[in-house]
């Protein structure tokens, strides 16, 4: 019998894919960890530990159901570290005769596996992942013709083709969008609910990634690691959301506050990321929790909940396939200032920054609006090169992938993409954080101020982002009434110089 050689990548975990229904002695199943991936970025340590954790369960699991299993660990010495070579390897070693993949998500490991496949001598396969809801091409094809994609409608055909909180041919609760319900700042520190940990002695990997002298960031306790690494705790955590969480996802999914880095947030961004679990069960879960304490929870906090994974999570893959490569290197404001250093150790004096990049370097995790209304709006204002934006979220979030991450951080939040993502840029002065919570009562700089020794950075350079920018953004229609309030503005000159003393001494704020 022929034996063939299947890739399983290390963002692939999905136990239900149909490739495992059946047991085939003839086939064997690779696995490994790769210089070629700890080394392209430079990760968190909780990220690198959290994959190979997860990819070495997946392993066993699958070894246990008697599947045969090459598992390359990073010191093994005959790990060649790079996918061409291992693969070549394999083929030689087992007398493999076909090679069969599943399509990879990110744009990098798709071309090398095309290449792969042409140099190799044996016939090759790919396969689909059968995680996501719609295939790679279905965003671009659903909006053909069309100059710009709206979320909003690719997100109601989603709901309509899966029967997603419908009822018949309507959205139940008859609006599809409850938006403007969720968006308070957290006033009572009572509703916080414990968060769900794991404890995981993850101290060999943690080891082994110091012996090979690989270079990360951020912080970690190996002895007593967090994150859900298997398909049963991503159930785990799936349950604590719909029990404890989701009665508040919708309404504060926006805040921000210095009592709790999770708030009411689910956690499952790693272990959608990695397949363990897909976008469909979790979203019929949540949906039939919600039937069930209909009485007790509001349409609103899961409609909310259900936009950001068959909406936005959906979207940012359609966008990623139809815009790839050009969308990695976009440069819309062509910005080219370095990241100051204190992104790396959350030395700052203000206390949203500090709040959300200390919270980065230890959890490894920040939620949205700290990723989008702090940490990217300051780097938009302040016309940080969206390169080493990337860069830096792409290492220290758990969940970072290319494909999810590069559409957030380059589209959505630096708007290099000049519109693709966004209708205009997510920008803010002090009022916006000063609204969504407590951080600016703890800061050294005050939100009210726009010029002088306490002012708050935000809000001279929001001012001189837009009046730098006037060109390009001044005939957006979403914006044309910032440029007359700048234009009305007494102070207007003070304040841009304000925003310049700023920049010039931007490592010291
Ligand atoms: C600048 C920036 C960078 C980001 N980088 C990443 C990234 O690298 N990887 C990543 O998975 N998400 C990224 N996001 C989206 C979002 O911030 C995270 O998915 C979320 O914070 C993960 O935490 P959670 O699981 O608790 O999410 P919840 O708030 O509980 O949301 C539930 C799920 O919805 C999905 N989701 C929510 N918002 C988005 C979104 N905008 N795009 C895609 N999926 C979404 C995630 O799968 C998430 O797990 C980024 C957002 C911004 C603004
Ligand atoms: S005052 Fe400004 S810098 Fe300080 S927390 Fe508020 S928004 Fe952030």
């Amino acid at each position: 019998m022929s034996k063939t050689l299947r890739l399983i990548l290390g963002d692939q975990l999905n136990s239900t894919h149909s490739w495992f229904e059946s047991p085939d002695e003839n086939v064997i199943y690779l696995m490994a960890e790769m210089r070629q991936e700890t080394d392209y970025v430079m990760h968190h340590i909780q990220k690198m530990m959290a994959f190979f954790a997860a990819m070495r369960c997946f392993a066993d699991q699958l070894k246990n159901e008697g599947k045969q299993v090459r598992y390359y660990k990073l010191d093994d010495p005959e790990n060649p570290q790079k996918l061409d070579k291992i693969i070549d390897q394999l083929i030689q070693k087992e007398a493999i005769e076909k090679f069969e993949y599943q399509l990879p998500d990110e744009y990098r490991l798709d071309q090398q596996l095309k290449d792969i496949c042409k140099s190799i001598s044996i016939d090759s396969e790919p396969f689909d992942t059968e995680h996501f809801l719609t295939e790679r091409s279905f965003l671009a094809q659903f909006f053909e013709g069309k100059k710009t994609f709206l979320m909003e409608s690719f997100y109601r055909e989603i709901r309509k083709k899966f029967e997603i909180l419908m009822d018949g041919k309507k959205p139940e609760g008859g609006k599809w969008n409850y938006d403007h319900d969720n968006r308070s700042a957290l006033i009572d520190k009572r509703l916080l609910r414990k968060n769900l940990e794991f404890k995981h002695d993850l101290s060999g990997i943690f080891q082994m990634i110091q012996d090979q002298n690989i270079k990360t960031f951020g912080n970690v306790n190996p002895e007593d690691f967090q994150w859900p690494i298997s398909r049963a705790e991503s159930f785990d955590m799936l349950d604590h959301f719909c029990e404890k969480l989701l009665v508040h996802f919708g309404d504060y999914q926006d805040a921000l506050t210095t009592w709790d880095p999770y708030l009411f947030h689910s956690r499952l961004s790693f272990a959608l990321n990695t397949k363990m679990i897909s976008p469909l069960e979790v979203v019929q879960k949540v949906e039939s929790h919600w039937h069930r304490k209909r009485d007790e929870i509001s349409i609103s906090q899961v409609e909310g909940f259900i936009r950001q994974i068959i909406g936005w999570r959906e979207y940012m893959r359609g966008i990623y396939w139809a815009k790839m490569p050009e969308f990695s290197k976009m440069n819309f404001f062509g910005h080219e200032r370095s990241l100051p250093s204190w992104f790396w150790t959350g030395k700052t004096k203000m206390k949203c920054l500090s709040m959300s990049i200390n919270q980065s370097l230890d959890l490894a995790y920040a939620h949205h609006i700290q990723r989008l209304m702090v940490i990217g709006n300051f780097a938009l204002l302040a016309g940080i090169d969206p390169d080493e934006v990337d860069t830096w979220y792409l290492g220290i979030y758990i969940d970072a992938i290319d494909w999810v991450e590069i559409t957030n951080t380059r589209g959505m939040s630096q708007f290099a993409d000049g519109g693709i993502v966004g209708t205009k840029p997510y920008v803010s002065s002090a009022n916006y954080i000063k609204k969504q919570g407590n951080y600016c009562s703890h800061c050294a700089y005050s939100p009210n101020q726009k010029t002088g020794d306490k002012a708050c950075p935000f809000n001279s350079l929001y001012w001189h982002f837009y009046d730098r920018n006037r060109e390009l953004l001044e005939k957006n229609p979403r914006i044309g009434m910032a440029y007359k309030t700048l234009d009305r503005m007494k102070n207007k000159a003070q304040i841009l110089k304000q925003a310049d003393e700023y920049l010039g001494r931007i490592e010291e704020l």
